[in-house]
């Protein structure tokens, strides 16, 4: 068996990469433990901004605070965002008085994070240190790090009946619309100026395994490739690259990634998925690809594009799947 990589990146989403990330910290525990309780591999997440928005004078950040909130115990294990015992007092509030957008679930206890965020922001914090000193309450076991400290939106091209076609935010177009408006196109306002937030570079170029989770592949891990230098660096790092399948049985498993997908013209599978990212030896983004049981049909599909594949039980269910889906991650990474 090969040893435990001691440094591990992951490129993450919200929920799909939170929920990855709980059992490989519970795998890690186990296969290189610390002596503390804790592992002596460290984990670097860097996670996609490109969800952000400002909403009601504040700065919200769905992505690394549902990272933070989940590893961090404060999550809503119900709705797998915003904070547990949650209430809306705030936002009936505003919508009481007719401000919009209404349509934006701001919680009560979550506001404290974005006000401290936006003070910060506005007394000249960068995301990143931001991002650490909010970190400093949740303990979420591992280095969070903000794709890019620069603003980088993504925005939908819709047709509007009135106003023709128009890009609306991301936001806007998943949460008001629920996928459900035709999306032509993803857009990422801003992308061209954004820099990698400090350390992110080096986090793939000096890991011993970087992994692609169960995110969504266009608005998730798609938004963190187009950070300037990120997608070179995935190619040209020496560790390894292995992704797990967010696509199960032709479905994403929560939410609407197959309107995503659909927009790009990538199929709704794992092993359209995989084609999508590529094999490293091919100039695209994958060693290897961890698809569930029910896909073991598009092994044949996946290898033949030179990039390893193994099946296994890939429904985050509870701790001990999620822990043994990051189990096997790290094998297929040796392998
Ligand atoms: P978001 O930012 O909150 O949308 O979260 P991510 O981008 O990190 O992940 C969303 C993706 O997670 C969805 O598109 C699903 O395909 C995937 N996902 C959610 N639950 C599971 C699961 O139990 N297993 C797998 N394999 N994928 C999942
Ligand atoms: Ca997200």
């Amino acid at each position: 068996m090969s040893p435990v990589p001691s440094r591990i990146t992951v490129l993450s989403g919200g929920i799909g990469g939170a929920r990855f990330l709980v059992g490989l910290l519970a795998h890690l525990r186990t296969a290189n433990p610390d002596g503390k309780g804790g592992s002596a591999s460290e984990v670097t997440v860097i996670s996609n901004t490109g969800d952000d928005i400002w909403v009601h004078g504040v700065r919200v950040c769905p992505d690394l605070d549902t990272v933070m909130y989940t590893l961090g115990g404060g999550i809503s294990a119900e709705r797998g965002w915003g904070r547990e015992d949650e209430h809306f007092t705030v936002k009936d509030e505003l919508a009481a008085y007719g401000v919009e957008p209404s349509w934006f679930g701001l919680g009560d206890r979550d506001l404290a994070t974005h006000l401290i965020r936006t003070q910060s922001l506005q007394s000249g914090f960068t995301l990143s240190e931001v991002t650490a000193a909010l970190s400093d309450r949740w303990k979420p076991g591992v280095t969070l790090l903000p794709m890019s400290d620069d603003r980088a939106e993504t925005h939908v091209v819709v047709m509007d009946p009135e106003q023709g076609r128009i890009a609306i935010h991301f936001q806007e177009w998943w949460i008001r619309h629920r996928a459900a408006l035709k999306a032509e196109a993803f857009v990422m306002v801003g992308i061209d100026d954004a820099k990698p937030a400090p350390g992110v570079i080096e986090a793939i170029m000096d890991a011993d395994l970087v992994i692609l989770p169960p995110s969504n592949p266009v608005v998730s891990i798609g938004a963190i490739l187009q950070v300037a230098g990120l997608a070179d660096a995935i190619r040209t790092t020496k560790a390894p690259v292995v992704g797990v399948s967010p696509i199960i049985s032709g479905a994403p498993v929560r939410g609407m990634a197959d309107a995503c997908l659909e927009t790009i013209g990538v199929a709704t599978s794992a092993a359209g998925v995989a084609l999508h990212y590529g094999s490293r030896s091919a100039g695209g983004y994958l060693d290897a690809w961890l698809i569930a049981d029910e896909d073991a049909a598009s092994i044949a599909a996946i290898s033949s594009a030179d990039i390893r594949v193994a099946a296994v039980p890939l429904l985050m269910s509870d701790l001990e799947t999620s822990a043994a889906i990051a189990a096997a991650t790290l094998a297929l990474a040796g392998s």
